[in-house]
């Protein structure tokens, strides 16, 4: 079984975000970048899978600048066996990727595509959704726990009761959540072996998929700042507060 794993550069979870000072987009100069960390998790899971003799290989793909080669060298060097980067200079909304991935999946031919559940930067949650429409396949969203039995899925997800088990038939796509792997660190050992390893470049032309921009960005702007909380005593000065400053009882 072939696993997909799309990976995304994003600005790193700890960099507190700017915005341009002429509030045309989000500061990225000298800003620490990193692997999305849902993408992280979905790496560690597909790894887990060939590990355990479910999965015989693991892709890699992603989609953006030159610079997602450092990305993916680092799903490399946590035991992915191939990249895949389509490069591109534009910024891609979800479908955009969505359709990119398509065209990817086509050509290699996945079992399973386990995406993030979203990416950190943008929060669309909406890549996995989209290309499991696209293909026509099952998705199975937020998995917390995957169980792959002969030519099925068990995937436990996380909904606001609880816990739901789907059972989908592959080929599909899966969308990973926070509590389905704790991803490994890469040994330095492995970050050399990882130099080595099958790294395609393909130029987004070339896979003449219509990534057109559908939303236009008028403003960025950041959150206003918050003020600093407040100690109360008892819950006699709380019910006061609540009364007489926040005014919400
Ligand atoms: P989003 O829908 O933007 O929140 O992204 C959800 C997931 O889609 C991410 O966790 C990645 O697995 C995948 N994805 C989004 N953008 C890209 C990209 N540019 N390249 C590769 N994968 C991506």
């Amino acid at each position: 079984m072939k696993v997909l794993v799309p990976v995304k550069r994003v600005i790193d979870y700890n960099v507190k975000v700017r915005v341009k000072s002429d509030e045309s987009d989000v500061d990225l100069n000298n800003v620490k970048m990193s692997i999305n960390p849902f993408d992280e998790i979905s790496v560690e899971e597909a790894v887990k899978l060939k590990e355990a003799g479910v999965a015989t290989e693991v892709v890699v793909v992603s989609c953006g600048d030159k610079t997602s080669q450092e990305t993916l060298r680092a799903a490399l060097a946590v035991g992915a066996d191939r990249a895949i980067l389509v490069e591109t200079e534009a910024q891609l909304e979800p479908l955009a990727v969505a359709k990119t991935l398509r065209a990817i999946v086509e050509k290699e031919q996945p079992q399973l595509v386990i995406c993030g559940k979203q990416a950190i930067d943008d929060d669309s949650n909406q890549t996995g959704q989209m290309l499991a429409a696209l293909m026509g396949w099952p998705q199975g969203t937020f998995a917390s726990e995957l169980k792959i039995e002969a030519d099925a899925m068990l995937v436990t997800r996380e909904i606001d009761g609880g816990l739901e088990t789907l059972n989908l038939k592959l080929p599909a796509v899966v969308t990973s959540d926070l509590r389905l792997n704790e991803p490994r660190y890469a040994s330095l050992p492995n970050i050399m072996k990882a130099k080595r390893k099958p790294l395609d470049v393909i130029a987004i032309d070339e896979l003449g998929v219509d990534t057109s921009a559908r939303l236009k960005a008028v403003r960025y702007a950041a959150p206003a700042e918050r003020s600093g909380g407040v100690k109360v005593a008892d819950v006699a000065e709380l019910v006061e507060k609540l009364r007489q400053e926040a005014r919400v009882i």
